[in-house]
């Protein structure tokens, strides 16, 4: 269905796409197929509600994002069972997903009341500067299947927050869970066209109107690098405001002080993570040759217990990869890599047995050897494959981590504090955690540099995209 100024509808064709558990290539549900009439429709209402939604007080639209985040939280189990059974994380992640997505709908209810203007003095005696933030006007946003619950709130949060409207186009993958968070907005009460939905199988034309219509301000989007450039050269055409979180590339360098035992065990955890189908997910394992024993040895041991399988079963740690396209995507770097010399340690095949055999699962999978001339050390896998290579010295390293036109996480494990420094501020990422794999949350700034993207979100950063200064040059002749 498609939500349109308050409404619960049909795509103006009555046309619909079905949404598939990815684990057991089941039909799990229907959706209506939007159209780019339908999208022009869901920018008038949000045009519409513009006006009324931009003059509440901060408090008023606050109070609208804390009662949405108490449902989200009342639904939460709900929500993470369909998050695994329509995109295939396990169910514990589905979980932790939850709790990040609503998390921003908290922190947006606070910073909707710090949205400070400031004075400024001027060089006149008759003069005086104000400078105010007012929201940019109506959002356009396009979000992944990847994350497919907190993708969307932590857009609409901060834009709402801001007194903007929204009309969000979710991923053609992950419907389902669009449906139920917008379930969530409207239950709290939230004034009709204030947020839209259209959901679509064909996001083409829907970008195009995003891009097109005048009453579009701004484009915020999390996908591919490829279709966010895409999309940012249309919204240039027409001097659109954009946001931009694109895809990523992050080294893992594991320092020769570093503890490697626990290096081991962050990279498996974070790598591994949604089978590796993260933006932040680490690409390229960096290893001092000293470590590479120790370190390869308990990573390896990790990698080979985990389990792969339906992510709503009990133990399992890495669920299906989203379609049979990944599949061969990741099944190409390793052959590419193995072709070229790197050494295939566990893993490298796609798992077609027993209750895997109708899902898209590969195994977990880890590369040694791994040089600069295989496609794996350039591309982003977004599969469960590690690749390991080996370097010798901080410079060595900084150069070759830095070695991407991504810039969005990256990684380093040391216990020497100017080490950390000195890579912390070297390394060209904007995420960058040291001795620690989750450098992520609601009220820090989360993006990248490059071709990672343009813009911020979460923290105070991220309701600034969504904000216009305003200046008032006061005459008190
Ligand atoms: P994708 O670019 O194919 O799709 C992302 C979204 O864009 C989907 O909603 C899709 O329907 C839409 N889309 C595709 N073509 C479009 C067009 N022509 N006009 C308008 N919309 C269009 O990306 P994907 O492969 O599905 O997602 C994975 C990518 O997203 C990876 O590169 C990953 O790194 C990136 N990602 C980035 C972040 C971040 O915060 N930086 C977070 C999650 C995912």
């Amino acid at each position: 269905m498609l939500y349109i100024n308050g409404e619960w509808q049909e795509s103006k064709t009555g046309e619909t796409f079905v949404s598939f558990n990815p684990a057991t290539g089941e039909k799990i549900g229907e959706v209506a197929d939007g159209t780019k009439e339908d999208a022009k429709r869901a920018i008038d209402a949000a045009y519409e509600a513009f006006t009324h939604w931009s003059s509440l007080t901060a408090y008023e639209r606050s109070s609208y994002l804390y009662k949405a985040y108490e449902l989200m939280m009342e639904r939460k189990e709900e929500l993470a069972k369909l998050m695994t059974i329509e995109q295939g994380k396990p169910l514990k992640a589905s979980l932790n997903e939850v709790q990040y997505g609503a998390d921003f709908l908290l922190w947006y209810a606070e910073e909707a009341k710090r949205l400070y203007g400031q004075t400024i003095p001027s060089a006149r005696k008759d003069q005086r500067f104000i400078v105010i933030q007012q929201p940019v006007g109506v959002v356009a946003a396009i979000t992944p299947w990847n994350y497919p619950i907190s993708m969307i709130t932590r857009k609409i949060a901060p834009a709402i927050a801001a007194g903007c409207t929204v009309v969000l186009k979710p991923a053609e993958q992950t419907p389902l869970c669009a449906i139920e968070v917008f379930k969530a907005f409207i239950d709290a009460g939230i004034p009709k066209g204030v947020i839209n939905l259209v959901t679509t199988s064909q996001p083409a034309p829907i970008g195009e109107e995003f891009i097109e219509n005048p009453k579009v301000q701004k484009l915020t989007f999390t996908g591919s690098t490829a279709v966010g450039k895409f999309l940012a050269k249309g919204a240039a055409g027409n001097m659109k405001r954009v946001s931009m979180e694109l895809g990523g590339h992050a080294p893992f360098i594991v320092c020769e002080d570093a503890d490697p035992v626990h290096a081991a065990k962050g990279v498996s955890l974070v790598k591994f993570l949604n089978s590796g189908q993260a933006c932040i997910s680490p690409n390229r394992i960096f290893v001092h040759r000293n470590m590479l024993e120790p370190f390869t040895e308990t990573f390896v041991k990790r990698v080979e217990k985990m389990k792969v399988g339906n992510g709503l079963n009990e133990g399992v740690t890495i669920g299906p990869l989203v379609d049979e396209q990944a599949i061969n995507k990741v099944f190409n770097q390793v052959k590419d890599a193995v072709q070229k010399g790197a050494e295939l340690v566990v893993g490298g095949e796609r798992l077609t047995f027993g209750e895997l055999e109708k899902g898209t699962f590969f195994a977990p999978t880890v590369l040694k050897n791994v040089t600069s001339n295989m496609l794996i050390y350039h591309e982003e896998t977004f599969g469960p494959v590690a690749p390991i290579i080996p370097y010798d010295d901080d410079d060595n390293v900084l150069e070759m981590a830095n070695d991407t036109n991504y810039g969005l996480a990256a990684y380093v494990y040391t216990n020497d504090v100017a080490r950390a420094i000195k890579l912390f501020e070297g390394l060209r990422f904007a995420i960058v955690g040291i001795n620690d794999i989750n450098p992520t949350s609601a009220a820090a700034p989360f993006g990248g540099m490059k071709d990672s993207g343009i813009g911020r979100e979460g923290g105070h950063e991220g309701i600034q995209e969504y904000l216009e200064t305003k200046l008032g040059g006061f005459s008190v002749k």
